[in-house]
């Protein structure tokens, strides 16, 4: 089970999120104790044979968290150092997430814990179709459907299905296994820029209440991957300017603004932040210092700290990824009147895409780009509309007012379906 969590680690914010939620909801104890905890945590080793014969051991893990409103959705993390407290940590954001976007799933994650960087694409293939024949029976339609995240990709969710095909001597799978995948094979499109958008979305729908004209916003981005290269595009493409970005190779800066597509085909020619050549290199910190007005973190978890926290210029901070702000810093951006779209939130839209291709595949239909976007935008507005508008009739932050709703739907759900199991 669970270890006691250590500060600024993800399942830390989680429960510290949800103790808050609680709380003001006035949820019962035992009740709440029903809806704190991970329904089921898994643990595997895997020992697939590489290249050049190589007997190697991962640790995977798959965590549902709740499934009062659906299967448990959420995505693959690979990383060399993920753990089950994280990965339960995410799950249960997962929850609030899916509630809050209004989807009929529940909460779900899972971790491999290997660096895909460390091996050839052929490689990393082995690792995945390991991970799913050992993980088979806790994949499914009607149990858990996972997506990529952090370290996974499309290609990743496509020997996933199919692994499960093959196994089931079937061409296609029954129903919707995984999110996520490649189009060509049941894939949905859009679904790969699909959460950067959301997070454009977000930010466009903030801008019009706090009466700012995007045209004149600057926007620091951390993190060029899945997440925060799209939401660089989009944003760039409705007329912000991005002045900085980073990943791990290294951090841009340019107060002209950045050249977000030129920088987007550098990469996507093998090259990296590290020798972009038009822009000043600066110091991984130093982007959350930066004069800007929106602050997008799209990297990883426990970003934003008590240290850097009272740094930050920003007027906005859109949570493209999940849990970067840790609860002391999200204390003191509160003191500063920082306006914070939360995570559960903001980078709900690929999660709301994925409930798309699940109902695309289950229904043997075929979206257009154009239905898919159109839904997209109107379901992030709105639902950032609805939780505006409760933040503001109950004076609370945009998170707390958030996690209200999301929390109090999952507990309405659970109480529907009953307490006897
Ligand atoms: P990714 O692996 O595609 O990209 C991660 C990026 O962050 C890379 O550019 C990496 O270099 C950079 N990075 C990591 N640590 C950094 C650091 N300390 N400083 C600067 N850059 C750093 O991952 P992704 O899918 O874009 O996910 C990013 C975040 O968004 C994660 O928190 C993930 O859980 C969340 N998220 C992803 C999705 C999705 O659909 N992919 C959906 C919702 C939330």
């Amino acid at each position: 089970m669970i270890k006691a969590a250590p500060k600024n680690s993800i399942w830390h914010t989680a429960l510290h999120n949800f103790e808050q939620t609680a709380k003001r909801l006035k949820l019962e104890p035992e009740f709440k104790m029903k809806i704190q905890g991970p329904r089921e945590m898994i643990e595997t080793q895997l020992n697939p044979i590489i290249s050049h014969n190589k007997l190697i051991q991962v640790t995977a893990f798959i965590v549902r968290h709740n499934y009062a409103l659906g299967p448990a959705k959420g995505g693959i993390r690979m990383t060399p150092d993920v753990t089950i407290d994280d990965i339960a940590g995410l799950a249960m954001e997962m929850t609030w997430k899916t509630a809050l976007i209004d989807v009929p799933f529940g909460g779900g994650k899972s971790g491999i814990r290997f660096d895909p960087k460390s091996v050839t694409i052929e490689d990393k293939e082995i690792i995945i179709r390991a991970f799913t024949r050992a993980m088979h029976r806790h994949i499914g339609p009607e149990i858990y459907v996972p997506a990529p995240d952090m370290g996974t990709t499309q290609s990743d969710m496509g020997h996933i299905r199919d692994c499960i095909s093959y196994s089931e001597g079937t061409a296609i799978t029954r129903g919707c296994y995984v999110t996520g995948k490649p189009v060509i094979v049941g894939g949905i499109v859009g679904r790969t820029e699909a959460t950067g958008r959301g997070v454009v979305h977000t930010i466009i729908a903030a801008c019009e209440k706090l009466n700012l004209d995007i045209n004149d916003l600057t926007v620091a981005v951390q993190g060029f991957g899945n997440v925060g290269s799209v939401a660089a595009l989009e944003i760039a493409k409705r007329g912000a300017k991005v002045i900085a970005i980073s990943e791990l190779a290294g951090t841009l800066y340019n107060p002209q603004g950045i050249n977000v597509p030129a920088l987007a085909e550098h990469i996507e020619k093998g090259g990296s932040t590290a020798d972009f050549p038009h822009a000043e290199k600066i110091e991984h910190h130093a982007l959350f210092e930066l004069d800007c007005d929106i602050l997008i973190p799209a990297a990883a978890q426990s970003q934003i700290t008590a240290e850097n926290a009272p740094k930050i210029k920003a007027k906005i901070i859109a949570e493209g990824a999940n849990a970067p702000t840790t609860p002391d810093a999200d204390e003191i951006i509160n003191q500063k009147n920082i306006f914070v779209i939360p995570d559960i939130l903001c980078n709900a839209g690929g999660v709301f895409v994925s409930y798309l291709e699940y109902t695309q595949e289950t229904q043997r239909e075929q979206w257009t780009l154009e239905e898919v976007n159109q839904r997209l935008a109107k379901r992030m507005t709105q639902r950032f509309l609805d939780v505006y508008q409760n933040a503001r009739e109950n004076q609370l932050t945009i998170r707390n007012a958030a996690m209200n709703i999301a929390v109090d739907r999952v507990a309405q759900a659970t109480i529907a379906r009953g307490l006897l199991p």
